[in-house]
């Protein structure tokens, strides 16, 4: 069923269909039969039993009881992420990082390797959402499970850091800022074959342009924050895949709370049914400007999967639908970096990505504040390194604001 090639069609085959209407499905609420076209809004804390045989089945997990559990709200956008993904479950979070902390807690921590006897050991790749990465590094001993990082697009580097107590590979589809593509076939069939939990966050890619688990993921993760909602008015996450790892995931849920908000999962739906519209158009613009970009004085270079130049061109033509929706140039240096960011007129001066307007980054001085400038030179994160999420305005506007802030 889950092929992340394109069957015929254009980029998004069904998709779009399927997102339209995921939003939209609602059971019967009147005499006619009738039903709400948009996804009913269920703002509750709780809900009520007729009586106590009733209570006693919503205790013993088979009905609604009380929110940060389930909600039929935060249920039918999971429901949604997981048809759009290919999975059998999804759940809601609070965050993209609720999503992935509960996911990679509930398969390092649990299991027949480890038992409840404290955690195992993840193998995650470099180039991570700096909370993922600040989560394994920082509060992860502190529950005992330790990460070793490495550069997972070369499948090599994961087979090589696999040991007996590996319970999780945790990688990106797109990785940031330099837009590494992931191995998922080679990396799934890997999981497998050593019976460890391949967890993908893949918020850069959306399941417009891959399914990760089509090829052998165990979890997919996104911060609904991004592509999903598009709007940058809500944080949420979600999780996707197969009934059993979503039970297990959905215990870390309930009791470190980090539930979604009815009202969150109710705009999030309102997003979703524009996205794949939205990123098809974001890509579009995003090969537009890497080719332009690349062309203009002042651009030392282009990171962007979707050009013959990148390292990873090949792989992202076979997995993935397009070259994606955020680009990254290189400038001579730190100060022609600010100085362009300074300049932007169009693209709007904020943090994160995935929205309807473009969002420039400097990581030198954001997302990799943190990180010496050693092992920034050996991430290969120049200090004239700039990463742009593109957004839906008219391309032509972005090209000049661009040209103008390069100048
Ligand atoms: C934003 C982001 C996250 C974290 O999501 P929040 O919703 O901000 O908690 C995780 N992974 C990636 C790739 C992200 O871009």
């Amino acid at each position: 069923m889950a092929s992340s090639r394109p069957a015929a069609g254009g980029p998004f085959p069904r998709l779009d269909t399927r997102a339209v209407h995921a939003a939209s499905a609602s059971p019967p609420l009147g005499a006619a039969g009738e039903s709400p076209h948009a996804a009913p809004l269920y703002q509750t804390a709780n809900f009520t039993y007729p009586d106590s045989a009733a209570a006693d089945r919503a205790a013993a997990g088979g009905a609604y009881l009380y929110s940060r559990d389930a909600n039929p709200t935060t249920d039918a956008l999971a429901r949604a992420l997981a048809d759009l993904e290919g999975g059998a479950a999804g759940l809601s979070f609070a965050s993209g990082m609720a999503a992935i902390a509960s996911a990679v807690f509930a398969f390092a921590t649990d299991g027949d390797k480890g038992g409840d006897k404290g955690g195992g050991e993840v193998i995650a790749s470099e180039g991570l959402y700096g909370g993922s990465t600040e989560l394994l590094a920082e509060l992860g001993p502190r529950h005992g499970v330790h990460t070793r990082f490495v550069p997972a697009w070369d499948v090599d580097t994961v087979r090589a850091a696999l040991g007996p107590r590996t319970r999780v590979i945790l990688i990106e589809t797109i990785t940031n800022p330099l837009l590494r593509v992931a191995d998922l076939p080679a990396l799934g069939a890997l999981a497998a074959e050593r019976g460890v939990a391949l967890i993908v966050d893949s918020t850069f890619a959306t399941p417009c342009l891959c399914r990760p688990l089509s090829h052998g993921a165990t979890v997919v993760a996104h911060s609904i924050s991004k592509y999903v909602s598009g709007h940058g008015d809500l944080i949420g996450g979600v999780t996707v895949g197969s009934a059993e790892a979503m039970s297990r995931v959905r215990r870390y849920r309930l009791l470190l709370g980090g539930m979604m908000d009815p009202f969150c999962a109710w705009l999030a739906l309102r997003g979703l049914r524009t996205m794949p519209l939205r990123v098809e158009r974001q890509c579009k613009s995003a090969a537009y400007l890497a080719d332009r970009l690349a062309a203009m004085p002042g651009v030392v270079r282009v990171h962007y999967p979707g050009r013959a130049d990148h390292p990873d061109s090949a792989r992202a033509r076979e997995l993935l639908a397009t070259g994606g929706a955020m680009v990254s140039f290189e400038l001579a240096g730190a100060a022609a970096a600010r100085r362009l960011y300074d300049r932007l007129r169009v693209v709007a001066r904020a943090a994160s990505l995935g929205e309807v307007s473009s969002l420039p980054t400097h990581p030198a001085s954001f997302s990799h504040r943190g990180v010496s400038a050693g092992e920034r030179a050996r991430l290969g994160i120049t200090d004239g390194l700039l990463r742009l999420s593109v957004g839906i305005e008219a391309v032509e506007d972005l090209e000049d604001d661009l040209r103008q802030a390069l100048g």
